[in-house]
């Protein structure tokens, strides 16, 4: 099972970026090519009942599988960035993190109005990057499909916080 594969090969890095904090480490899954292909082949049938016309990935984790299940899927990819990063004109939205605070841009022409946009990341936490990827396609007049995560840290209750924009959000494992 999927599940099982995923949390048997992600490494818990304790006390990673600060004190207290236990990083799960996904660079493990990356070496394993047969598993990276069927990871991408369990998001996109988790999304299977929902319209994607594009997947925006957030940075820098969302970039690995994000990109993958585009082509998967065959629908445009969209980078969100962290600030000062993407070279075109950008909106912005700000917000607090597990641990700090940063801010997302996106290209101010990533989507077509009314496009219904997957957010794809690594990990769920607390939901606070997700959220200001989802205030960042509302700025846009495009609509969040749902959410897909490789893991969903679920004692965090971030899935709760996703409910405001998507009844759509699919982990792998938790
Ligand atoms: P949230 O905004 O609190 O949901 O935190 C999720 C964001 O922080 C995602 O972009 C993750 O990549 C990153 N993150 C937080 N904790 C971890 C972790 O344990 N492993 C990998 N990424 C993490």
């Amino acid at each position: 099972m999927i599940e099982t594969k995923i949390k048997q090969i992600v490494r818990d890095v304790n006390d990673f970026p600060k004190p207290g904090i236990v990083f799960k480490d996904i660079t493990p899954i990356l070496k394993d090519a047969g598993l990276c292909n069927e990871i991408v082949a369990a998001l996109a049938a988790q999304l299977s009942e929902i319209q994607v016309d594009v997947v925006a990935g957030i940075e820098s984790r969302g970039f690995l599988f994000g990109m993958s299940l585009a082509n998967y899927l065959g629908v445009p990819f969209v980078p969100m960035r962290k600030a000062g990063k993407l070279p075109y004109k950008t909106v912005q939205h700000s917000y607090d993190l597990e641990y700090g605070s940063a801010t997302l841009e996106i290209h101010e022409d990533a989507f077509l109005p009314g496009q219904r946009v997957l957010i794809h990341d690594d990990l769920l936490a607390t939901g606070g990057t997700v959220i200001a990827a989802s205030r960042l396609i509302e700025k846009l007049e495009a609509e969040v499909a749902g959410y897909s995560f490789i893991i969903a840290l679920d004692f965090l209750n971030g899935r709760d916080r996703l409910l405001e924009f998507s009844p759509n959000n699919y982990a792998l494992a938790s």
